[in-house]
This record gives structure tokens, sequence and C-alpha cells, in this order.
């Protein structure tokens, strides 16, 4: 699943981030501005109403974040089908070439196309990234924290110590079956990337894009060169290091 994090941005990329102590300013900012309307004389009645119960310090309160664990991975899941690739001409390009080798079959080729991946949400590329760094420790929870925030994801990589921050961005790791450290773009999250596994019995007899000559294709998709060729005449390009990997430029 997470082969094709190999292709896109080296891993242990630090976050960048700055400090990460937005959220603390909310609190503070509503009590100058009730104490200021109660000095000019006016009814603080709407501020007072959305203050935190009084036996909740105001942090906590107004710190909506969900704290990193494996409950994380169900969320945004990757496209599994052609349809969801977001680029809109590797879309069709794929689906022409997926629909010229169903054409080309035979039923003795039995043909049998599987689709693992398509487009994959930077969101999801984000928290593979992080949950990896953070487990590994190349990234602290606190810059995890500002790096998410940044991102717009509500997450809370820090669970109060190290070792359980790190354990919980296991958890995470784990349930992603991540193998190699995750970049945060890839030809995945930018819609124009495709993982299937192709398999046929035999000659596959199958033309490139706007040819009659039929080439000769045994083997999978994984193995055959002359398939490799007739993708590549529809845009479709294979990357050979990564089985079920193919893409807009082969990356
Ligand atoms: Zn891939």
């Amino acid at each position: 699943m997470a082969h094709d994090y190999r292709n896109g941005q080296s891993a242990g990329t630090n976050s960048g981030g700055g400090g990460g102590a937005a959220q603390a300013a909310e609190p503070g900012k509503r009590t100058l501005t009730e104490s200021a309307f109660a000095s000019a004389g006016m009814a603080p009645v709407v501020q007072r109403k959305v203050d935190p119960p009084a036996a909740q310090p105001a942090a906590s309160a107004t710190d909506t974040r969900v704290r990193s664990g494996a409950s994380w991975c169900a969320q945004y899941p990757t496209g599994t089908t052609i349809a969801e690739l977001t680029d809109a001409t590797f879309q069709a390009n794929v689906q022409a070439f997926h629909d010229a080798m169903v054409a080309a079959a035979t039923p003795a080729n039995a043909l049998n196309i599987s689709i693992s991946a398509t487009y994959r949400p930077p969101q999801r590329a984000h928290l593979m990234h992080y949950s990896y760094n953070v487990h590994n420790g190349t990234t602290s929870p606190e810059d995890a924290n500002a790096a998410s925030a940044a991102a717009g994801i509500n997450i809370n990589w820090d669970h109060g110590d190290l070792a359980t921050s790190r354990a919980k961005a296991g958890e995470m790791v784990t349930t992603y079956v991540i193998a190699y450290a995750p970049a945060l773009a890839s030809r995945h999250t930018e819609g124009k990337a495709i993982d299937w596994t192709i398999t046929w019995s035999g000659s596959l007899m199958i033309a490139k894009k706007g040819e009659t000559t039929q080439l000769d294709c045994t083997g999978t998709g994984t193995t055959s060169a002359n398939l490799h060729a007739v993708g590549a005449s529809y845009g479709v390009h294979k990357l050979a290091s990564d089985p079920p990997h193919w893409s807009t430029d082969g990356h």
C-alpha cells in the first residue's frame, strides 16, 4: 500500500512549522472583550453564553483536537476507482487503456483487472507521513501538531508523554501498513497514479492507441514490456520498480 511513497519527496522531512500555540489565544481574547464591554457599561450577556463551564480549564474546553491513534486511519480513504482520479486527462487515459484491454481480451485470456489505489487525499498522505515520523522520533509531537494545524487537520499528536505519543503514532503506522517513509506528495495525491493488478492467461493481443498492429503481451501487468508500451501510448506509464504502479510519467 505504501510502496508508492518512495517516488515523491524524501523521508524525514521536518515539519518546518513554527510554534503551534495559536489555540491558546482564544480564551484570553474573549476575556479582554468582555471586560471591555463591562467597563463601557454594556451588557456582556452574549459573551458569557460562550464561556466554558467553570469546572473545566478554558484550554481543554476550546481544544477540539482528536488525539492520534488507529481510529484516524479510516478517515480520508484512498480511492479505488478510475472515476476517483482527480486529474481529468489521466482519468480519461486510464479509462481508455482499461477499455482497450477489456476489448482485446478473449474469454480464453481470462483478463482480470483489480484496482487497489487511485487518488489519495493529501490529508491521508499527511497523516501517514507524520505518524511514521512521530513514531520514529524524527518529528516531535509538538512539531507534528504545528504542521497538522497548518494543514487543517484536527489531530493532536501529543499524548502528554513522548513514549505514549510515539506508541499511538505507531498504531497508525501499523494500521496504514506503512513499509517506507511516506512522502507528503506523490502522483497519487495529484490524482495522477493508479495501482492495479492486471493478470491474464496466454497471449493478450492488443494494439497501441491509434495503431492496428497488435502486440503479443504475455506475463502480467507488472512484467509485460509490450503491455507497458501499449499503456504508454495511452499516456499511462509503468514504474518498473513498483509492481502495481502506473502514472502520468512513470513516477
Ligand atoms: Zn502507486
